[in-house]
């Protein structure tokens, strides 16, 4: 009899681990806690909407969808899969908007982050003032000064509008801010402003954080800082950002924008590394611009793209007979924000500053726009490709961190010979440096060694049918900086095989794995990176 009661016992955890692992469907709701299951769904509406992504070019379906209501169903879950035999996967996703299944977790969960916020979410616990964003004054990091507390899921349009309304501002974002704040400061979040004030990671004082074993855990520079620096530019791998601490300053009322065109590249990033050398202040006056950036055109595509329509029909037809050597036009952006109390020397500051540049005489463009104009400049570009049918589709991005002592031998290679004959490859394609010294090597970022780097982003569009070829010139873009031993770093990283992520990490690989058994030792979180699993 006693064998019976064995083999019995022994039947009965097999059918229950088999039921709660990832090889087999996820937990049915019988073994679930109330507050986990009446958060999930299962069906496949939910997890269709959550098994691809903005880049359309790979799919990867969860055995279930998980919509918190608080920060504690958060908690409920990750510890729920902690605690069990065989742990499933649990990615968090913010809008989704990686291009690799970064935000996937294929028969594990994902969490819709977006869940959480108040307006998505009426019945909820989250924020007794109703709102996830909150503005404040006081110390951090030993200085006082305005800051927001702001939850992960949150979109940093939403910050930028909470903000503004009080004067103030967060100083570094991303072109485009339909994206969460868990999710880039996941990655490390650049912009134009990211040689000035560094990229959003290096401007956040504090987070709440759900690590891999299911405790939220408050962390900053000061307390718990090794998750603090871990999470920052982590890859989703050691916890999940609730809420963080962004550090804000008076927000201007308006910018000026200028535009200069070049058709020679050494002389486009010589005038680029001299405006980004001047970062200073003086007498507490900000000297230099607030944001620089740059782009490519290439002879087929139209000045004017998604990421921004600067230039009016004249504009255009004026760049359209200019004719360059190899068909290339090079595209440096600046800006300066301004308010009343400048608004008098703003045009004499940006003329200062201009002078001596190698641009070509005559091809320099200016606007003047509202701070939040300027910042949400992507938006209008997005909505007109949506009314067209023309954003949801593939995008097989590249995104680079190239060394500044490299970025001759790139554009050589990459843009003259294997972008520029490619009649199909029309970007927009990004070029901008920034300085070592404004990011944090504590932090799980990786960036080239060198003080100065450029990040390079390859943002094509495809249709359904063709994106492979676009993903045949990125290979070969990558391999022939391999084979160049030009030290490149993906931004958005995204390899194949651990040898690829051991290669990305170079010196850091070591304390990445070490941070991942320390706050993720089952491996839960952010599978869709496929760094560990
Ligand atoms: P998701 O795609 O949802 O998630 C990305 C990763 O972060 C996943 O691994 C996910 O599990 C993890 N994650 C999400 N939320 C959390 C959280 N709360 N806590 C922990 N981990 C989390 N990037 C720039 O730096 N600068 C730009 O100017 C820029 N422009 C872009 C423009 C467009 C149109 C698009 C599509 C992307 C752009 N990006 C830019 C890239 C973008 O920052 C990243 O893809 C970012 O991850 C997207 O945020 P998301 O909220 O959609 O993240």
């Amino acid at each position: 009899l006693s064998c019976f009661v064995v083999i019995f016992v022994i039947s009965r955890l097999v059918y229950i681990i088999g039921k709660l692992t990832p090889w087999s469907n996820f937990p049915t709701y019988e073994f679930l806690s109330p507050d986990i299951s009446t958060r999930l769904r299962l069906d496949s509406d939910a997890t269709i909407s959550a098994s691809s992504d903005f880049g359309k070019l790979v799919r990867a379906t969860p055995a279930g969808v998980f919509y918190p209501s608080s920060v504690e169903d958060i908690a409920s879950l990750v510890k729920f899969s902690y605690g069990l035999p065989a742990s499933f996967g649990i990615a968090a996703r913010g809008r989704g908007h990686s291009v690799r299944g970064q935000a996937m977790a294929e028969n594990g969960v994902v969490i819709e982050m977006r869940a959480l916020d108040d307006r998505n979410n009426k019945n909820t616990d989250c924020g007794t003032n109703g709102s996830r964003i909150r503005v404040d004054f006081g110390i951090n990091d030993g200085l006082m000064g305005w800051f927001a507390d702001v939850g992960g899921e949150q979109l940093w349009i939403d910050v930028l509008g909470a903000t503004v309304e009080q004067g103030l501002a967060p100083v570094s974002w991303t072109d485009y801010l339909y994206l969460s704040v868990g999710g880039t400061l996941s990655n490390a979040g650049i912009s134009g402003q990211t040689f000035r004030y560094g990229p959003q990671i290096s401007n956040v004082y504090e987070l709440d954080v759900v690590t891999g074993r299911g405790e939220l855990v408050t962390c900053s520079r000061q307390v718990s800082s090794e998750l603090f620096y871990s999470v920052l530019g982590g890859l989703g791998q050691f916890g999940i950002i609730t809420r963080a601490r962004i550090a804000l300053q008076p927000a201007p009322k308006r910018v000026k924008l200028v535009r200069m065109l070049y058709d020679d590249f050494s002389s486009f990033t010589r005038d680029q590394e001299q405006l980004i050398s001047i970062h200073g202040d003086k007498d507490g006056m900000l000297e230099g611009l607030n944001y620089l950036e740059g782009s490519i055109i290439m002879h087929q595509s139209p000045p004017n793209n998604w990421r921004s329509s600067f230039f009016s029909p004249s504009h255009q037809s004026k760049i359209a007979s200019l004719a360059t050597p190899n068909g290339i036009i090079y595209c440096l952006e600046v800006a300066k924000y301004y308010d009343d109390s400048n608004s008098y020397t703003i045009d004499k500051e940006l003329e200062g500053l201009l002078q001596g540049l190698s641009f070509l005489p005559g091809f320099i463009f200016t606007r003047d726009e509202t701070f939040v104009d300027f910042l949400n400049r992507v938006r209008k570009g997005e909505l007109e490709l949506e009314a067209k049918g023309l954003w949801d589709v593939p995008h097989p991005w590249l995104n680079l961190f190239v060394p500044g002592s490299r970025i001759l031998d790139f554009n050589s290679e990459a843009f003259a010979s294997i972008l520029a004959p490619q009649t199909k490859a029309t970007g927009p394609f990004l070029l901008y440096p920034m300085l070592r010294n404004k990011w944090d090597d504590r932090m799980s970022a990786v960036i080239p060694d060198e003080d100065v780097f450029y990040t390079i982003g390859l943002l094509h569009s495809s249709r359904f049918d063709d994106w492979e070829e676009f993903e045949d010139q990125n290979e070969k873009i990558l391999q022939f900086g391999e084979d160049k031993g030009m030290k490149i770093k993906q931004y958005l990283p995204h390899y194949v095989n651990m040898d690829g992520w051991k290669d990305h990490f170079g010196a850091q690989w070591e304390r990445f794995c070490e941070r991942k058994a320390m706050f993720d030792p089952r491996r839960i979180l952010s599978p869709g990176q496929r760094i560990f699993n």
